[in-house]
């Protein structure tokens, strides 16, 4: 056995005690008391599996019904004698904490997996502890070993972590009043672990965390239970909190007096609000917390947008053009700052891929945000098209070779994004969804013209790997018999070998 976990272990008791014991019987495993009825010449007789007495029934009793034991009181489920128990085996999962056995500041806790097993003699059943893991919580260190059935030795783990979702049952148990006991008189006792919801009922990872970080208690007491509860379920704390702050003032990277003033605030502030009071702490114009927190007053997440715009603009400049662009009569487009900051972040990124100089207000705090946008927009929105359109043309040459003529119709490669858009409106099919695959070189679209109205879309043509995937007219028409001649011909010039047309539907 290796030395540290000889000297983890030295935390914890050799023995079961008796109040775990009696724990697991009268409550996780209280459903798991029968009596087993049988005729002893027509009189029925039951045994306890609780209390191990055998007495004569005083009414009788039927298999699944549920009654009292005439000699311990016990609930119990009764069961015929000769039913098969081939699957009957009672479980549940059970946690319990205790003081350490050596460091009076320690608690510790210990999980198993308990059973009762009748699947063979019922008279003689015991209830089975198998061990599976031990917890030590001490100021500073969290630790926890889980066993390996194996070879049945004992193994530190990375991290302290709930068995509970590994159990297969839902059976799961802790029990609280050990919590209770085991903290008595440790720095654990005032650590607030029932003013938090858990992301599992055995509290393991509630007191990993207060074993790292006492400021957990400070947080609570303070009104910041929101930035625990994150921690435990790993949620955003938006680095808020200095978790490993000793002083309040360091915890929240604020003043003391800035504290007050954000507790004055009460249950209405979150952590938001608090991010920004910090963010805004070199600001010359800084508001209050107050302010803050009454100026964003709804649910919605927008601290990335804000996040991005803090980037670029102070605070007080964003809330005083949030305001302006509210009030701008125009505006009506933006009914709350939510919407005003989703369109600013997303103009913004849009002057940025334009080019555009971020450090000239004219361009940071535009008069019209809406107008704005919709023109940056638009130049976003060209020079995307203008990009596909440059890779077309690119494809235009790379197909020139295929342009084919014969009786009176044509085939080309199509031209443009616009073009391809066109084609598919006239005809009323959707090849307009192939043209990024178009201009990626991913297939090639062609379209099929009357030689005497070569600008009026006739039918459409997907080629890949030099293979005809489908040809489409009017309303995804298929080909008529002059179109069919006509794709044979195309297909013996100029892609080798015979057609073959797929009805795919484009
Ligand atoms: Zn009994």
């Amino acid at each position: 056995m290796d030395k540290s976990y000889q000297s983890f272990n030295k935390h914890f008791p050799k023995a079961i005690s008796k109040d775990i014991r009696d724990y697991v019987t009268n409550v996780v495993l209280k459903e798991s008391r029968y009596i087993f009825i049988r005729r002893v010449k027509g009189i029925q007789f039951g045994y306890c599996t609780h209390c191990n007495n055998r007495f004569m029934t005083p009414t009788p009793l039927k298999h699944n019904d549920f009654t009292d034991c005439p000699k311990c009181g016990s609930r119990c489920e009764v069961k015929n004698h000769g039913t098969s128990r081939k699957y009957m085996i009672d479980s549940g999962f059970v946690v319990y904490y205790e003081k350490s056995k050596v460091n009076p500041n320690a608690i510790i806790a210990r999980a198993w997996r308990v059973s009762r097993d009748y699947t063979k003699e019922y008279t003689e059943v015991k209830t089975h502890y198998q061990h599976l893991a031990k917890y030590l919580f001490e100021p500073g260190n969290a630790e926890m070993y889980e066993r390996y059935f194996w070879n049945d030795t004992w193994h530190k783990c990375n991290s302290v972590y709930s068995l509970e979702s590994k159990s297969l049952h839902a059976n799961n148990w802790c029990s609280e009043e050990s919590i209770r006991k085991a903290i008595q008189g440790t720095p654990f006792q005032y650590s607030t672990w029932d003013k938090h919801d858990q992301p599992q009922g055995d509290y393991v990872k509630f007191f990993a965390l207060y074993s790292k970080y006492p400021v957990i208690e400070y947080l609570t007491k303070l009104g910041f239970g929101y930035f625990v509860q994150a921690k435990l379920f790993d949620r955003k704390t938006f680095s808020c909190i200095n978790w490993r702050g000793k002083r309040v003032d360091q915890i929240l990277r604020l003043s003391m007096q800035e504290i007050k003033e954000v507790q004055k605030c009460g249950d209405c502030a979150n952590p938001l609000h608090l991010r920004l009071f910090q963010k805004s702490r070199s600001d010359n114009n800084r508001p209050s917390f107050k302010e803050i927190v009454s100026f964003f007053n709804r649910s919605e997440d927008v601290a990335s947008y804000l996040d991005y715009i803090l980037n670029y603009a102070k605070l007080s400049q964003v809330m005083a053009y949030i305001k302006k662009q509210l009030q701008h009569s125009k505006n009506r487009e933006y009914r709350d700052y939510p919407a005003i900051l989703i369109a600013w972040r997303d103009y913004l990124q849009e002057c940025i891929e334009l080019g555009y100089d971020l450090s000239n207000d004219f361009y940071l705090f535009p008069k019209d945000l809406y107008e704005a946008h919709q023109r940056t927009m638009k130049l976003v929105q060209m020079k995307a098209d203008e990009i596909l359109d440059q890779k077309i043309r690119k494809r235009v040459k790379e197909l020139e070779g295929f342009c084919f003529e014969h009786e009176g119709l044509l085939i080309r490669p199509a031209r443009s994004a616009q073009e391809l858009i066109q084609e598919g409106k006239k005809l009323e099919h959707c090849v307009g969804r192939y043209t990024e695959d178009y201009a990626e070189g991913k297939t090639s679209i062609f379209l099929i013209r009357r030689l005497n109205a070569p600008n009026k879309p006739f039918y459409t043509m997907e080629i890949r790997d030099n293979r005809i995937i489908q040809t489409r007219g009017f309303k995804n028409a298929s080909a008529t018999d002059t179109v069919k001649t006509f794709i044979d011909e195309f297909t013996k010039a100029k892609l080798g070998k015979k057609s073959k047309r797929k009805g795919v539907a484009v």
